[in-house]
């Protein structure tokens, strides 16, 4: 839980997080899973603990060992396999000359503004992160600005993670309050994967904060499958949409969870039907413990051109991979791995 918490009176969204299920036999228990199934898989939360939101559990479909929604969640004996090239840090983050900020894109810095999660994904590219060396603190803050006012090349600054929506709101605004005054920036982007876990998360008060500020804001999402779009995330999509703010959505290409052309094709247009345009599919950081997540360039290219025929324009994610050194996103098409 984040430290502040512990002063303030509990935000609903605070309280829900409270009750998320840490112990894999407790998730089996609620789902009707195999005892024998749980019992075989369980132990690899030594590598990453499990951590899930009630409301996601509620997503799943019960007596499912297949459910794409707890694949990603569940720890599994396959994140024990060694496959040559999944490697502990993918995008060599680790040695970061200012921690819990990263200027690697010209135009655009993102900042680590808390370490950790509403939900532990075990595909997370920051599996293995520090984050407990990563706080982002007053000293982190006074580096962004300083960063910020120097280099007038960059215009935007992300909040992400971990998760940045693990911030309070009051947190939050105090924080923008110190990015409006630095003139050349336009843009704040929140990378988040709150929403989906914890749909409460959407509060008014940070929407109506967002939608008064000099800088456009932008929220992007990361939902995987159609089921993790519910009606009550919708909700909060609506609303914050009325507020102004532009939404996006990213997702990871996962085996076994979103790796096939109608799943992918239901997801974009359940997310549009609630405000929210794909962005990114990311192909999977090769993360020591998540090969088995990963789908081939030969398959992910096939599926880019089957949503190309299932869809409009507007609603196919850009393919892209990230990889270290380069200065943008790359798209799948033009990357040799
Ligand atoms: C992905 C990423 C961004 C954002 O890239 P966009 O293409 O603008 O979405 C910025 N900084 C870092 C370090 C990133 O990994
Ligand atoms: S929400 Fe994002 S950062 Fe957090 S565990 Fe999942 S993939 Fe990793």
């Amino acid at each position: 839980m984040p430290d502040a918490v512990a002063f303030s009176v509990r935000a609903a969204w605070q309280q829900e997080l409270a009750q998320a299920i840490r112990d894999p036999l407790q998730l089996g228990q609620l789902l009707d899973l195999p005892e024998t199934w749980v019992q075989q898989h369980a132990g690899a939360r030594e590598l990453f603990p499990m951590m899930v939101t009630r409301h996601f559990v509620n997503l799943m479909t019960r007596g499912d060992c297949d459910d794409p929604l707890l694949r990603q969640v569940m720890p599994s004996a396959d994140e024990y396999l060694e496959r040559d090239g999944f490697v502990v840090d993918p995008l060599q983050e680790q040695n970061n000359e200012h921690p819990g900020i990263l200027h690697k894109y010209k135009s655009r810095v993102l900042v680590i503004l808390r370490g950790g999660c509403a939900i532990n994904c075990r595909y997370c590219f920051r599996r293995h992160f520090p984050y407990a060396e990563h706080h982002f603190g007053s000293e982190q803050r006074r580096q962004l600005l300083d960063l910020v006012r120097q280099d007038t090349a960059i215009n935007e600054v992300i909040l992400s993670g971990g998760d940045p929506l693990l911030a309070t709101d009051t947190q939050l605004e105090r924080l923008l309050s110190e990015l409006e005054s630095v003139p050349q920036l336009r843009r704040v982007r929140i990378h988040s994967r709150l929403p989906v876990v914890l749909p409460s998360r959407l509060t008014q008060q940070l929407a109506k904060r967002l939608e008064q500020s000099r800088l456009q804001s932008i929220l992007v999402l990361h939902a995987n499958h159609p089921n993790e779009v519910a009606t009550e995330l919708a909700q909060g999509l609506e609303l914050w949409a009325r507020h102004g703010i532009t939404l996006l959505n990213q997702s990871v290409l996962l085996r076994g969870v979103n790796d096939d052309v109608e799943v992918l094709s239901d997801l974009s247009e359940k997310l549009f039907a609630a405000k929210v345009l794909p962005y990114y599919l990311h192909q999977l950081d090769a993360v020591k413990g998540a090969s088995h997540f990963a789908v081939t360039d030969a398959v992910a290219l096939t599926i880019a051109e089957g949503l190309r025929t299932a869809l409009p324009g507007f609603l196919v994610p850009r393919l892209v991979r990230e990889i270290a050194g380069e200065p943008s996103k790359t798209p799948l098409e033009l990357s040799r791995c």
